[in-house]
């Protein structure tokens, strides 16, 4: 099962992926965790994709395509893997079909995340994750159980990201509306699009979009 996870920047793609991948057995393919290990590790892309993501804009298709090409074709993506912030522009998305014909691979849904620009800034504000896991938390809306400690793994250390401060927000939502929107109407024509309800607490956006994967298989 090929799945896409669409929406704006904190409309909590990254959560239910990181849910789906536990439950479903598909593994997040997460084009923002792989250019943010490619920054901290200085590689090429890495040097390449630094100022772009600090500025709350895209990276080039270009570099994008290539890190998920590569990725796709890894032992762990042979069951299904599940595109979390991929692809965020038409040129993407006719790229990603373009590879999925060449394997014979069809994709099952694109799974539309909506959630209003306002309560955006809050989840951006207040999100951080675990430092060694990557497990996402929330400052109000999703603590760990015991203060200052990694539900999944005990650490306590935590990150946030350079880039969930205001003043990217507001470019970043920006660059969602122009850039990444136009992919709503591109899926709608292929008739793969489902929409779900992204304001709903965590565990009833799980509850549907386990609905628009199960009535997939
Ligand atoms: P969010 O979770 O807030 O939507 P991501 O972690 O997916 O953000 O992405 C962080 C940044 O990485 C983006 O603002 C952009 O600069 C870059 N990025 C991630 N995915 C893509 C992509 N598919 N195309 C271009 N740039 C991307
Ligand atoms: P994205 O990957 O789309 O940028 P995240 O999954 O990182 O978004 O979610 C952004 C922040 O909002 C995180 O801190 C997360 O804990 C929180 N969050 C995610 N889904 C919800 C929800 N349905 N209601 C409230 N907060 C949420
Ligand atoms: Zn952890």
């Amino acid at each position: 099962m090929i799945i896409i996870l669409l929406g704006p920047p904190g409309a909590g793609k990254g959560t239910q992926a990181q849910k789906i991948q536990n439950s479903h057995g598909l593994v997040q393919l997460s084009t923002g965790d792989m250019l943010r290990a490619a920054v901290a590790a200085g590689t090429e892309v890495g040097k390449k994709a630094k100022d772009f993501m600090e500025a709350g804009k895209l990276v080039t298709d270009e570099i994008v395509v290539g890190i998920i090409a590569d990725r796709i074709e890894e032992d762990d993506c042979k069951q299904g893997f599940l595109l979390d912030g991929f692809p965020r522009t038409v040129a993407q998305a006719e790229a990603l079909d373009k590879m999925l014909d060449q394997k014979a691979l069809i994709l099952g849904a694109v799974v539309e995340m909506k959630v209003d620009d306002e309560a955006l800034v809050d989840r951006i504000t207040g999100r951080y994750t675990c430092a060694d896991c990557n497990q996402g938390y929330h400052e109000v809306n999703l603590k760990p159980k015991v203060d200052g400690v990694c539900d999944n793994c005990g650490s306590t250390n935590f990150n946030r990201r350079a880039d969930d401060n205001r003043k990217t927000v507001s470019s970043r939502l920006e660059t969602y509306h122009a850039q990444t929107a136009p992919l709503l109407p591109y899926y709608e024509a292929k008739g793969v699009l489902k929409t779900v309800d992204g304001m709903a607490d965590i565990d009833d956006v799980s509850a549907q979009i386990k609905d628009v994967l199960s009535a997939l298989a």
